[in-house]
């Protein structure tokens, strides 16, 4: 399968040196560390409280790294990512891309754009998006991961996850579509998605759920030829 060449990150990061893997590994447990410990959206009036989602989401090692948008409530009470409704249906897109059930938890690094509930919206249902403010505070984090974690391939979900890693484009112009990244010394292959929050319309649409569908048979198909 041709890839569409490689995209340079549009939010050039830092140099990262690389670590063996015992190194990478104590390196993740003091990044995730920080990540707890880390309060500057709250402190910055933003959200009422942070509390970010720093366990439970994966080892080094780890082929396949998904990034979402932020915690949902679930995972605000419940810190584990992808816990709730969007997991469900996230876990059935592995399925459908012949993943077994524990893959997601298992077998992948589950990261987010930003790591703290961002709060209702006040205009819709589902939870506000967040803003770039907090998207730049966050954005070393998600650096950091993918520098130690080195993933082969990253699932983005949805809009904010696509824009980061991809640069501003319309979902309908990339889901289905294989991208090669190159960000924070790290070369690695992304797959869009929209976003699995049962919020969301865009599959909806006919001509979206056959971009999905694409995007599912890419999946089956960098999971046959990679052995995930
Ligand atoms: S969203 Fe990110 S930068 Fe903001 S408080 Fe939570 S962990 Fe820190």
């Amino acid at each position: 399968m041709a890839l569409l060449g490689v995209t340079v990150s549009p939010f050039p990061s830092k140099s990262i040196p690389l670590l063996p893997a015992g190194g990478r590994e104590a390196a993740l447990a003091t990044l995730q560390a920080e990540i707890a410990s880390c309060a500057a959206c709250a402190l910055a009036g933003r959200i009422p409280e942070a509390r970010p989602i720093h366990r439970g989401k994966g080892r080094i090692g780890d082929r396949i790294m998904v990034v979402g948008q932020a915690p949902g409530v679930t995972g605000h009470e419940h810190p584990r990512p992808f816990s709730g409704a969007a997991g469900r249906t996230l876990r059935g897109w592995l399925t459908a891309a012949g993943f077994d059930a524990g893959a997601l938890h298992d077998r992948c690094y589950l990261t987010s754009i930003t790591r703290c509930f961002p709060g209702s919206s006040g205009a819709s249902k589902g939870d506000r998006m967040p803003t770039a403010a907090e998207v730049t505070r966050c954005r070393p984090f998600l650096d950091r991961e993918l520098a130690l974690v080195r993933p082969e391939l990253v699932l983005a979900l949805g809009r904010l996850a696509v824009t980061e890693l991809l640069g501003p484009a319309p979902l309908a112009a990339v889901v289905g579509t294989v991208r090669e990244v190159e960000r924070a010394d790290h070369r690695f292959v992304v797959l869009p998605f929209s976003h699995p929050s049962g919020i969301s319309r865009w599959l909806n649409d006919p001509a979206n759920r056959a971009h999905h569908d694409r995007a599912i048979a890419l999946l089956a198909g960098q999971r046959q030829r990679h052995g995930y």
